[in-house]
């Protein structure tokens, strides 16, 4: 076939992007609803297998448990999904709760490692937190940000939590350092790791590596999309250095405040009269 280079006409497409808006903030409704509704039977639903689940309630079988058991993982999996989902559509639509204060990194992170390190124990993971070198001074520098705690604290756990899930043997080290003016939260594990034509995706909506060391591992593929879109809204960045078969790190990095500045917004301490 041969194609004329003869210009014979132009074709136009016009997009009507209001209702294409329109559109996505109808289906974005739709889904907060429709999540938020779904999320009290659940919950009711899981209440009420944990329920038969328990001894001291309930008596049933060893084939009735292992059934209700399995009914139990599955609810409480769609939980998370309606959760996930639920944020997803705050995130979007500006809706999710955002009261920055001031947050001493370090801090918030040794209380994250605390209180995951049950967890960990249970896969017979190690779980640390690393200081940041003291430097020449040997004075620990203080990590200031201005977040909103609430928002930070989903951010960290999704990491460490993700750390905990695809990881079989090793460590995970949590840890921050200063960057110009910023402070870089770091996970590293010595999990599973992944493959280069990975990364780029993955910070996508739903998007979850499918192979045969994830298979097993349950997931909804929302945490790190929803992890992106608020450390942008805090000004910041998220991404992953990785190595499948070997770990990887995940970096978070948010604008820092000066100790100076926290000083300074502090209310002047009262002298004696
Ligand atoms: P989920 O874990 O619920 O699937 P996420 O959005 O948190 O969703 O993660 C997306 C995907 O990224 C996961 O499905 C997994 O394949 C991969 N992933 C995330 N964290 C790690 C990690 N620490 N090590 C290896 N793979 C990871």
């Amino acid at each position: 076939l041969q194609l004329s280079q003869k210009h014979v006409g132009t074709i136009a497409i016009l997009l009507n992007v209001d209702a294409q808006r329109r559109e996505e903030e109808q289906r974005s409704d739709f889904i907060s609803t429709a999540s938020h509704e779904m999320r009290t039977p659940v919950a009711a639903i899981q209440g009420f297998l944990e329920l038969a689940l328990n001894p001291k309630v309930a008596t049933v079988d060893d084939k009735a448990r292992e059934y209700l058991q399995k009914a139990y993982d599955s609810t409480k999996h769609l939980r998370t999904f309606f959760q996930d989902l639920l944020t997803v559509s705050k995130t979007e639509d500006g809706r999710l709760a955002n009261t920055p204060v001031v947050i001493e990194i370090n801090e918030l992170l040794q209380e994250l490692v605390e209180q995951e390190k049950m967890a960990a124990a249970k896969k017979q993971l190690e779980l640390h937190f690393s200081r940041a070198d003291a430097g020449e001074k040997n004075v620990q520098p203080l990590l200031y940000v201005h977040a909103d705690p609430e928002r930070l604290r989903e951010v960290i756990l999704n990491l460490i939590e993700n750390a905990l899930k695809y990881t079989k043997a090793g460590l995970i080290t949590v840890g921050a350092s200063l960057k110009d003016q910023s402070v870089v939260i770091r996970v590293s594990d010595t999990g599973i790791g992944m493959a280069e034509e990975d990364i780029p995706h993955l910070f996508q909506k739903f998007y979850r590596i499918d192979n045969s060391a994830t298979r097993e591992i349950g997931g909804t593929g929302l945490g790190l999309y929803i992890s992106k879109q608020v450390v942008e809204q805090m000004g910041g960045k998220i991404w992953v250095e990785s190595k499948l078969g070997e770990g990887s790190t995940f970096f978070v990095q948010i604008p820092r405040v000066s100790a100076e500045t926290v000083q300074a917004a502090q209310p002047a301490p009262r002298l004696p009269d």
